[in-house]
């Protein structure tokens, strides 16, 4: 044990969890001041897998890794923690074979955490760490919230209620590394691949759109590291922005693969849809080439439950979506098919204010928030609406296709 104030009393390695009637376990408290720890946006897998997180004070740093196993039914989920001691990192650690890996992303954590630039060059002229270096660089640009962890502490009033640890993890800007990354981007292919995603999601996160749209442009391991970039934006960052060209290249890519549920979350997205829709019609009438025909039909059904939420929307807020979803559905339909007929008829002819009627009934419906638990939506610190994991007005989004157009709703009666 160390005599460091934050972290002193947690030991080499700490398990507690919630009590499990179906393993015979009971519940254990996490162990004291594992709250105080910072989280460093640093994991692998999200739901299993190994979370980083450093003390403050000390410099030592944690994996947590959560175990997650299901009840008889399967619905319910009863989460154990396990969390590992792991001493500071030293660049004399990289000599070792087994602990090169960690010890290349640790001592990246800890060059960003520090600012030191200098060091940070140093490792990326290290060839035994580059890839590492690299790969960790991405993961660290975007801003990240900590995963839930149950304390399980009695005196906690709401032991069954999953907390998120900790803040929001800062990001990292790799502008000053921008020369380094273009110049990995020529190199070695699994160099490449890994500074080209590390670059665009930089590039993301400023909105720089043309230049990231120039290494989706590319071949081979740069084109495969852009797109893993907008892979992590859609599935970590909480989605992609609607960004046209972006949305685009995801739409190929997933299509070019037949991963249809990735596909399809593109389209449910109302942040995507229209830029989604749009590119199932373009690779549909052949205009955006995936290798040769593909057969479509599995993006339909979404497509059509979205052409049907747009026809209730008030024509405002629904026709551009519906007409994107009918123009794309169009495109699929082979010739003497019906797909056409499942496209229901808009009722534009509603008037604004019944379409504002509507839209207020339809949020005074959902009835007032609980406090507790929060709102799903990354970064929203409300609570939810009875029957929901959102709050109402991520709840309202979600059904309605768009976000509460009238202000502030706090005025509600
Ligand atoms: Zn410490
Ligand atoms: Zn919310």
């Amino acid at each position: 044990m160390s005599s460091c104030g934050i972290c002193g009393q947690i030991g080499a390695e700490e398990s507690w969890g919630e009590a499990n009637p179906w393993m015979l376990t009971k519940s254990t408290p996490a162990p004291a001041n594992f709250e105080r720890l910072v989280w460093t946006g640093l994991h692998e897998g999200w739901f299993s897998g190994r979370h980083v997180y450093r003390c403050g004070e000390c410099e030592a740093y944690f994996f947590l890794a959560i175990t997650s196993s299901s009840g008889q039914a399967g619905n319910s989920d009863y989460d154990d923690y396990t969390l590992t001691r792991r001493d500071p990192p030293a660049v004399a650690d990289l000599d070792s074979e087994n602990r090169r890996r960690e010890t290349a992303q640790l001592l990246t954590v800890q060059c960003c955490q520090r600012g030191d630039l200098v060091l940070l060059e140093q490792l990326l002229d290290d060839e035994r760490a580059r890839l590492d270096v690299l790969k960790t660089l991405a993961a660290l640009v975007t801003p990240q919230f900590p995963p839930s962890v149950l304390l399980e502490r009695p005196a906690a009033a709401d032991t069954r209620t999953a907390k998120s640890i900790g803040t929001k993890s800062i990001g990292i800007d790799l502008t000053p590394l921008e020369p380094r990354l273009r110049g990995f981007v020529s190199g070695p292919p699994d160099l490449a691949q890994a500074a080209a995603r590390a670059l665009a999601r930089h590039l993301l996160h400023q909105a720089r759109h043309d230049e990231l749209q120039s290494l989706l442009a590319s071949d081979g391991p740069v084109h495969a590291g852009a797109l893993r970039a907008l892979e992590d934006a859609r599935v970590r960052d909480g989605g992609l922005p609607g960004e046209a060209d972006a949305v685009r290249a995801l739409m190929r890519h997933y299509v070019r693969t037949r991963a249809w549920k990735p596909a399809i979350e593109l389209v449910e997205d109302h942040l995507t849809f229209r830029a989604a829709a749009q590119a199932i019609r373009e690779i549909a009438q052949g205009v955006l080439d995936v290798d040769g025909p593909v057969d479509l039909s599995p993006l339909a059904p979404a497509l059509v439950d979205k052409a049907s939420r747009a026809s209730q929307a008030p024509a405002w807020a629904g026709k551009d979506n519906y007409e994107a979803a009918a123009a794309a559905l169009e495109a699929l339909r082979p010739p003497g098919s019906v797909t056409g007929d499942l496209i229901p008829k808009p009722k534009w002819a509603e008037t604004s204010a019944q379409a504002s009627a509507a839209d207020r009934k339809f949020l005074a419906s959902l009835g007032a928030e609980r406090p507790e638990p929060a709102c799903k939506k990354p970064g929203c610190s409300r609570g939810t609406v009875s029957l929901s994991v959102l709050c109402r007005l991520h709840h309202f989004e979600m059904i309605r296709g768009y976000a509460w157009p009238h202000g502030d709703e706090a005025k509600l009666a």
